[in-house]
C-alpha cells in the first residue's frame, strides 16, 4: 500500500501561508509589518476563534485592530506571509474593547470555512496556547523574555531556551479483510466509534508505540503497519500519525480505563451512513479519513 505523494491536505494544515521564518528577527521589518495596514492579525480569545459581528473584510476572524485604534501589538505572534501581508497572532481573553465579537471554538468552524482559513486558525491556536503555558523558566523559575517574533522564549536568569512543542501521537485503523476495530471512549460524543490513538512516550519509536497502544487498549498484536498521512492537532498541541495497521481477526480485550467499548466492524455495516449502527468521527478528524480510506478502497 503506498503512501500518496501528495494527499489532500487534512484539517488545520497550514495552507499557501509562507513561514518568513528569517524575518522572525528583522525587529525593523516586523515593526513596519505591525503598522502596516495590510497586516492581518488573527485574533483568538480564550483560544476561541473571534467572529466579528460585522465582518471589516473577507476574512470574519481576522480583525481590523486600526478599528479598535491601534497598531498590532508587540505581543502578537508573527505568523508568516499569506499573499505579501503579514500574519499576526493575538490572544485577546475575553473582552475586546470596542468590537462586538462572538467566541467560536475552532472545531465548530470546521465544516464552515475554507481549508485555509482553517490551517491558520489551527497555527496561531497552537502557538497561542503554548505561548499561554510556557510564561516561566522550567529550570530557575524566572519570567521568560520573547524572542523571534514569538517563536522562541529565552531565560534571562539562566539562559534556557524554550520553543514551541507538538506532542507526536498515533492512531490507527485496524483491520482484519473484511473487519476494522473501531472504539469508545467515555469523552467522545453519543453514539461516535473511532481509531485507536494514543500519545509516543520518550525512547518510544512510532511502530513500538502503535503495537504497545493496540496491544494495551484492545489486546491485539499487529502483523503489518503501514504510514498513511498526518494531521496537525491544536487541541491542545498535537500532531497526528496515522497508521493502518492488520492483525488477525480474533476476541478483543478491552481495557475498561481507557475505552468504553471497541468492536469489530465489517465493512458492510458502515458503508451506508444511513444504517450504520455508530456514528462516525467528525469530518476534521484524521480518523474519519482512515476509516473511510479503507472503507471505500473496497476489497
Ligand atoms: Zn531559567
Amino acid at each position: 500500500m503506498p503512501i500518496p505523494a501528495n494527499p489532500p491536505p487534512h484539517v488545520y494544515t497550514t495552507i499557501g501561508l509562507e513561514r518568513a521564518a528569517d524575518r522572525r528577527r528583522d525587529g525593523a521589518w516586523l515593526a513596519r509589518r505591525r503598522r502596516d495596514p495590510e497586516s492581518l492579525v488573527v485574533a483568538l480569545g480564550g483560544l476561541r476563534v473571534l467572529i466579528a459581528d460585522r465582518p471589516q473584510g473577507p476574512d470574519p476572524f481576522a480583525l481590523d485592530l486600526r478599528a479598535l485604534g491601534g497598531e498590532i501589538p508587540e505581543e502578537a505572534i508573527f505568523l508568516g506571509l499569506l499573499d505579501g501581508r503579514a500574519v499576526f497572532a493575538l490572544e485577546l481573553g475575553d473582552e475586546v474593547p470596542g468590537a462586538e465579537v462572538r467566541p467560536v471554538e475552532l472545531r465548530a468552524l470546521a465544516p464552515l470555512l475554507p481549508a485555509r482559513e482553517l490551517g491558520l486558525l489551527a497555527y496561531a491556536r497552537a502557538l497561542l496556547h503554548w505561548a499561554g503555558m510556557q510564561r516561566f523558566c522550567g529550570r530557575c523559575g524566572s519570567t521568560l523574555r520573547v524572542a523571534e517574533a514569538g517563536h522562541l522564549r529565552r531565560c534571562p536568569g539562566c539562559a534556557a531556551e524554550f520553543f514551541p512543542r507538538t506532542d507526536p501521537a498515533v492512531i490507527v485503523l485496524v483491520t482484519a479483510g473484511e473487519h476494522c476495530v473501531l472504539g469508545r471512549s467515555p469523552r467522545f460524543p453519543p453514539g461516535v466509534y473511532s481509531t485507536l490513538a494514543g500519545f509516543v512516550e520518550p525512547g518510544e519509536s512510532l511502530e513500538a508505540a502503535v503495537a504497545r497502544e493496540i496491544r494495551e487498549e484492545v489486546g491485539l498484536e499487529l502483523e503489518e503497519l503501514v504510514y498513511r498521512s498526518s494531521q496537525p492537532w491544536p487541541f491542545p498541541q498535537s500532531l497526528m500519525l496515522g497508521f493502518r495497521a492488520r492483525a488477525r481477526f480474533s476476541p478483543l480485550r478491552i481495557d475498561a480505563d481507557e475505552l468504553e467499548d471497541a468492536r469489530w466492524f465489517h465493512r458492510r455495516e458502515l458503508l451506508d451512513e444511513g444504517r450504520r449502527p455508530v456514528r462516525l468521527p467528525a469530518a476534521d478528524s484524521i480518523a474519519r479519513y482512515l476509516i473511510e480510506e479503507w472503507l471505500f478502497e473496497g476489497g
